[in-house]
C-alpha cells in the first residue's frame, strides 16, 4: 500500500522505543490483550505499512481503527510519541487506498449529504425551534446533542434564557471531528469548517459556547489550521463558571468524568469542577483517575460505530470506577451516550448525566 500522509510522522514511528509504558494505560489494549492493540503495536503496524513490509489485510486495518484517540498513551510515553496524529494519518492512507471501514464510509456519506452523521433531515433550526440572529453569544449545539440528546440543547438554551443573555443558535453543520478522527479527506473537512465559520460570522458572535467536547476540540485545534477566525470558542462550562448563578441545594454523591477531548487534548479541567462546587450541599469527590489521568469512555475515534462491543466494554470499566457515587456527571454528549451504553452491560445503579442538564434543573 502506498503511504503519503503517515510519512509526515516518520519521527513518531522511529522514536517509539517499544518501552511498553503505553500498554499500562491504553484502553483498547486492556480489552483486546494483543500487543498490536496497544499504542506501540499500532505504531509498529503503521511503520510496517510505511516500509511496505506488511500488507493492509483485515487484521491490520481493524487494529489501526481500534484507537479511541484518547491520548492517554502520549501522556504516559517517555518519548512523547504523537500516536494519535500518526494513526489519523495512516487512516487517511488506508482510506485513500480503499480500506475505509464500511460504517465510517456510511457516516462520511451522511455528513456530506445531510450535514450530520445520523442521516437526519431536519435542520438545526427546526430541531431547536429557533432561528439564528445577530447576537454577541452563539451556542454551537453539535450533532449528537441536537439529534440524540435534545435534553442537553434544551438545558443549554434554558440556561441562557434564565440568565437573560442575548444569544443565538447557529445554522451549523457537523464540526468534522468524526471525519478527522477516522481519516477522511481535508477537502470535505474544509467545506464543513467554512460552513460553520460562515454561520458564526453571519451572527456577529464574539463568543461561541460548546456543549460537546469533540466539537470544541475541533475549533480549538483543527479549525485554525484551515481558516482563521476572530471569535472565542469556549466550552459552555468555561463561560458558565464565571456567571452569577442561584442554585437550589442538591445533596447527592457526585463525581465527574473528564472527556478526553476537552481534558487531555485541550486542558479544560477546572471550570466543570468550579461549577459543581458551587452547588449548595453537593457531596463531590474525584474518581481515582481524574484530570489528565482520566480513563476514556471508549467511544471516540470511530470506535463506537465500528466496534460497539469494544466501546461498551471500555465504557463499562469507566462507569465501574464511579461506583462510589450516585451521580456521574460529564461534559460531552458523546461520552454521555457511551457511558450509558457501558452501563447497559454493567447495570450499576449510577445516574449518568450531562452537567448542563444538572445545572439547569437546579437554577431558580
Ligand atoms: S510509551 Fe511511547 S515509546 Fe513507549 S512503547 Fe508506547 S508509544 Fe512507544
Ligand atoms: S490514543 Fe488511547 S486508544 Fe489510542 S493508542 Fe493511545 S492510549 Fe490506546
Amino acid at each position: 500500500m502506498e503511504t503519503k500522509h503517515v510519512n509526515k510522522y516518520l519521527k513518531e514511528m522511529i522514536t517509539c522505543t517499544m518501552c511498553g509504558y503505553c500498554k499500562e494505560v491504553c484502553p483498547t489494549f486492556k480489552e483486546i490483550g494483543w500487543d498490536s492493540a496497544s499504542a506501540r503495536g499500532k505504531i509498529a503496524l503503521s511503520y510496517g505499512l510505511y516500509m511496505g513490509d506488511i500488507e493492509p489485510d483485515d487484521s491490520v486495518v481493524e487494529r489501526l481503527f481500534q484507537c479511541t484517540t484518547c491520548e492517554d498513551c502520549k501522556r504516559r510515553c517517555p518519548s512523547k510519541t504523537e500516536v494519535v496524529k500518526a494513526l489519523e494519518a495512516i487512516r487517511k492512507d488506508m482510506n485513500e487506498a480503499g480500506f475505509a471501514l464500511e460504517i465510517h464510509k456510511k457516516i462520511y456519506d451522511s455528513i456530506k449529504k445531510y450535514g450530520n452523521p445520523y442521516a437526519e433531515t431536519a435542520s438545526r433550526s427546526e430541531v431547536l425551534g429557533e432561528q439564528p440572529k445577530k447576537a454577541k453569544i452563539a451556542y454551537f449545539a453539535g450533532c449528537t446533542a441536537t439529534y440524540r440528546n435534545k435534553e442537553i440543547t434544551d438545558a443549554a438554551i434554558s440556561i441562557l434564557k434564565k440568565l437573560g443573555v442575548e444569544y443565538t443558535i447557529l445554522d451549523e453543520v457537523c464540526c468534522g471531528s468524526v471525519l478527522q478522527r477516522t481519516g477522511f479527506d481535508d477537502e470535505s473537512l474544509k467545506k464543513l469548517i467554512d460552513a460553520n465559520i460562515d454561520a458564526i460570522e453571519a451572527t456577529g458572535a464574539k463568543k461561541v459556547l460548546f456543549s460537546c467536547a469533540g466539537c470544541l476540540r475541533m475549533f480549538r485545534k483543527e479549525y485554525k489550521q484551515f481558516r482563521d477566525f476572530d471569535f472565542e470558542a469556549l466550552h459552555f462550562t468555561e463561560w458558565l463558571a464565571d456567571q452569577e448563578l442561584k442554585l437550589k441545594p442538591y445533596t447527592k454523591k457526585l463525581t465527574y468524568h473528564d472527556p478526553c477531548h476537552i481534558g487531555r487534548h485541550i486542558g479544560i479541567y477546572e471550570p466543570p469542577r468550579k461549577l459543581i462546587e458551587r452547588i449548595p450541599g453537593v457531596q463531590f469527590s474525584e474518581m481515582e483517575y481524574n484530570r489528565d489521568k482520566a480513563k476514556c469512555c471508549g467511544g471516540g475515534g470511530g470506535v463506537r460505530s465500528a466496534f460497539p462491543k469494544l466501546a461498551q466494554d471500555i465504557a463499562a470499566n469507566r462507569v465501574k470506577q464511579a461506583e462510589f457515587a450516585q451521580v456521574l456527571v460529564n461534559t460531552c454528549p458523546f461520552c454521555l451516550n457511551t457511558l450509558k451504553f457501558g452501563n447497559e452491560k454493567l447495570k450499576q445503579d449510577t445516574e449518568i448525566i450531562d452537567i448542563l442538564t444538572l445545572i439547569d434543573s437546579l437554577m431558580e
